[in-house]
């Protein structure tokens, strides 16, 4: 088996791990990205809320008028199921144009890859790795392509792959939270238009997001795992009606249901986001709960800011200890920031105990009456620690 050398070898290249190859693009070094899957082969139903910092990043990446259609969010209204207090995040609460957009995860992952197909990286798809392995002068990686075993030596070894194989990395311990909740995932309609409008409403077996997308709206439904099977299998019609019943009519009258799926809900943090010669990036270094839609936001800051990392240091100091060093510190609030933030909502709001949904409720109330408290919010849900 012959082994192909590069400086920087990226594993994983759903979105996260594309993001960064596309960050590294015209720095000379020999980057490689291999792929499991083909691009054109990604159906994925779940839809994406890119916060305006994210555009921000996917404009510097070149990626961002490509990824279409991308449904503009003007506000957030934010509530709880069965008790009192709600509040309402608009652009100018943060001082920015709009606060995100809603976009479907195949089209931006084919939109980061026809981008790569550009050139100035070596990007391998159908490309499964299944082993690593980290010495002190570089880390290496084998792989299979129609059946063909390969394997390529780098500086430094990016995991991107969402996270199954950094559990192999030695010296990283890992930490999983199951939140014994599904994410049901679904396109829905409405009889009214959605005015761009975004709704996030707490029950207490789990949050309840609309996203506006397209002419619909995107659904996601955290629910008891039993219930997402439910929920999945029932008739059209009466998907329709427990929906209502949990939404409510804030959003309004609920008419059609098209392209349910589920997916298991869980935090999962490394407890380093580095190791020798390797770093962590997207759900490979943290997986969160989707409330608010966090995951892929702080997964492109952590490509962003692995990039600047290594666009810091010559060459032959790139996957050295004090490089890797520069990134965790980069990281670090952000990432912690972040986990936190969905963990707390999910466990502050998935209950019913009347006394919290009572402090929920003031606090909800408190924040729609306090500018100050709602642009810290807004600014850190969009832009992350810096916000
Ligand atoms: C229901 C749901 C809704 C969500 N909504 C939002 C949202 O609104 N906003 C938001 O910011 N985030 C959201 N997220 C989170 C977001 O989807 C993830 O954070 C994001 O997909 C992480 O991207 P990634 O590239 O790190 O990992 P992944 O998307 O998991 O990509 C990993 C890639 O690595 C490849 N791979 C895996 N193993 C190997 C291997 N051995 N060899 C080669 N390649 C390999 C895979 O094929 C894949 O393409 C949501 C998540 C869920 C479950």
């Amino acid at each position: 088996m012959t082994t192909e050398r590069a400086d920087i070898l990226i594993i994983g290249g759903g979105p996260v791990g594309a993001a960064l190859a596309l960050a590294l693009r015209g720095t000379g070094l020999g980057i490689t990205l291999l792929e499991a899957r083909a691009p054109e082969a990604v159906s994925d139903p779940r839809a994406i809320a890119l916060s305006w910092g994210s555009r921000l990043l996917l404009e510097r990446l070149g990626v961002w008028p490509a990824v279409s259609p991308a449904t503009p969010i003007e506000r957030i209204h934010v509530s709880q199921h069965g008790s009192f207090g709600s509040s309402i995040l608009t652009p100018d609460d943060a001082g920015i144009p709009t606060l995100g957009y809603v976009v479907d995860f195949g089209s931006l992952f084919r939109a980061l890859h026809r981008a790569l197909d550009a050139g100035g990286v070596r990007v391998q798809v159908g490309a499964r790795v299944s082993g690593i392995e980290a010495l002190p002068q570089e880390a290496r990686a084998e792989y299979e392509s129609g059946a063909k075993p390969a394997s390529v030596a780098a500086r430094l070894l990016v995991l991107a792959d969402g996270g199954v194989l950094a559990e192999r990395v030695a010296g990283i311990g890992f930490r999983e939270t199951d939140y014994g909740q599904s994410a049901v995932v679904a396109q829905v309609k409405t009889a009214e238009p959605h005015r761009g409008v975004a709704y996030e409403r707490f029950t207490p077996e789990g949050p309840l997001a609309l996203l506006p997308f397209g002419d619909g709206f995107a659904l996601v439904w955290s629910v008891k795992p039993e219930s997402a099977q439910e929920l999945l299998n029932l008739p059209e019609a009466d998907f329709l009606i427990r929906l209502q019943a949990r939404a409510g009519t804030r959003a309004g009258r609920f008419v059609e249901v098209s392209g349910r799926s589920s997916f298991p809900l869980r935090l999962r943090r490394g407890a380093s986001s580095t190791a020798q010669r390797i770093a962590l990036v997207g759900n490979a270094a943290q997986t969160l709960h989707p409330v608010a839609g966090q995951g892929f936001n702080l997964g492109l800051r952590d490509a962003w800011e692995l990039a600047q990392a290594v666009r810091d240091v010559a060459p032959e100091q790139i996957g050295t200890d004090p490089m890797l060093a520069r990134y965790r510190a980069r990281r670090r609030l952000d990432s912690t920031g972040g986990m936190a933030f969905t963990d707390g909502l999910v466990r502050l709001f998935s209950n019913a105990d009347p006394v919290l949904a009572l402090a929920r409720g003031m606090g909800l109330a408190a924040l729609d009456a306090l500018p100050p408290a709602k642009r810290f919010l807004c600014r850190r849900m969009i832009f992350g620690s810096r916000g």
